[in-house]
């Protein structure tokens, strides 16, 4: 069944992957998803992430429902319709503002014979994604430009087109980085490591015995942090909350943008029903996935039923631009963990594994998800509150980080 169902969404993914290149020659591609009939949706709100060059939405009805989109290419500029099938605006909906100067430029509702229809005009699309989430059930696309085309940069034959941006304004950046080689080196700037410590708040993740996942990979987080400060003062670490807080999935990969990581992390930890199975794993965001993967995958996307999966939609690989940086820091770092582990008689389970985790969608940056232990095997559950655990597999990850700043060119550099 779950064969079936990923058969499906990888279908979907199809005319999605052609749908950059049919850009190209100016013709519009159409998306369209399915969800459950449902009598009366209203839109009870938009929430805008908008940046200069990209911009996420996030599109909540009052309940699930039948959605499609349609892309209209303009000169420079494009146009997105999002039609909720059934039902008005909600009763307090309020149009969020839209910023001037941005990749997003206006947003316009509008009455359908059938439902509602959301205007988005924005700048030229360059890739998308969509996804779906639940709890609130809700849409989130991600509309990422590119250059214009007076601006269109030769690349390398196998990169994909999207090439991260920094200063629109100013064309001459990219062909310079070119030929940098000859240039006098700037001095390298810090290295922003972006943790994200995963649920929080209203969610505690996975619990047992009274330890909740949220308050372990906060800590986590923060000793990462402290170790750098002590040891790395070349890697800035930030983090996507600081505190027990509520963070929507969908927001955290905007921090982490906002931030211009080089790096973004989601902490976790696994629990499973045999107190004996425990490990860390490394986890790179792909849109393949085994049965393990994908089992680990529903749970930290919180996906419940097999129909909601089925609508968990169109993840472009926007970010594969990124994915073999994501493979080489996952390498070096499971190369240490190697290492490390076994000092605590901890297992390393893997590290080489793609999965397709939501919170890390949208990342404009090389990302990784690391389970940092089983909160469900007792060792591990104390092992996991040790500081010399945490501060050993922060070391292991922050030389990690040093080695392949010192060994590789990473795609997201700075000009
Ligand atoms: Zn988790």
């Amino acid at each position: 069944m779950r064969a079936v169902l990923w058969g499906a969404a990888l279908f979907l993914c199809l005319p999605f992957v052609a749908f950059a290149q049919e850009k190209k020659e100016g013709g519009a591609s159409l998306g369209e998803i399915i969800a459950q009939k449902s009598a009366s949706p209203r839109l009870k709100e938009i929430s805008l992430y908008p940046s200069q060059d990209a911009v996420r939405v996030v599109i909540v009805p009052s309940e699930k429902v039948e959605f499609k989109y349609d892309l209209l290419v303009g000169e420079g500029k494009d146009r997105i319709y999002v039609d909720l099938k059934g039902g008005t605006t909600a009763e307090g909906f309020v149009m969020p503002k839209v910023e001037r100067g941005g990749f997003l430029k206006g947003i316009r509702l509008g009455n359908r014979p059938d439902g509602i229809r959301i205007v988005f005009d924005i700048g030229a699309v360059e890739k998308y994604n969509v996804l779906v989430l639940d709890d609130p059930w809700r849409v989130v696309i991600d509309y990422i430009g590119g250059p214009p085309p007076d601006e269109t940069i030769p690349t390398e034959p196998q990169r994909p087109i999207l090439v991260p941006k920094k200063t629109p304004s100013a064309p001459a950046v990219a062909p310079e980085k070119k030929t940098a080689a000859k240039e006098p080196k700037k001095p390298p700037r810090p290295f922003v490591l972006v943790l994200d410590p995963g649920h929080g708040g209203k969610d505690p993740g996975a619990l047992r015995k009274g330890i909740a996942e949220k308050d372990v990979v906060l800590e986590f987080a923060q000793t990462i942090r402290n170790r750098a400060v002590a040891r790395h003062p070349d890697i800035t670490v930030l983090l996507t909350r600081e505190n027990d807080r509520f963070v929507p999935l969908e927001e955290r990969a905007v921090i982490a943008n906002r931030h211009d990581g080089d790096l973004f992390i989601s902490l976790h930890t696994n629990a499973y029903s045999d107190p004996a199975i425990g490990g860390v794993e490394v986890y790179h965001l792909d849109n393949r996935s085994d049965d393990y993967t994908e089992k680990l995958t529903r749970v930290e996307n919180q996906i419940t039923n097999d129909n909601s999966l089925l609508n968990t939609i169109l993840v472009d690989m926007t970010m594969s631009f990124y994915t073999d940086d994501s493979r080489k820091f996952a390498d070096a770092f499971g190369g240490r963990l190697e290492k490390t582990l076994p000092r605590f008689g901890v297992r390393l389970r893997g590290w080489r594994r793609g999965a397709l985790f939501f919170v890390l969608v949208g990342a404009r940056m090389p990302s990784l998800l690391v389970e940092v232990g089983y909160l469900s095997n007792p060792k591990e559950r104390d092992l996991m509150r040790k500081k010399a655990y945490q501060e050993a597999l922060a070391d292991a990850l922050l030389d990690a980080i040093a080695e392949v700043r010192r060994t590789h060119t990473l795609a997201k550099e700075r000009p």
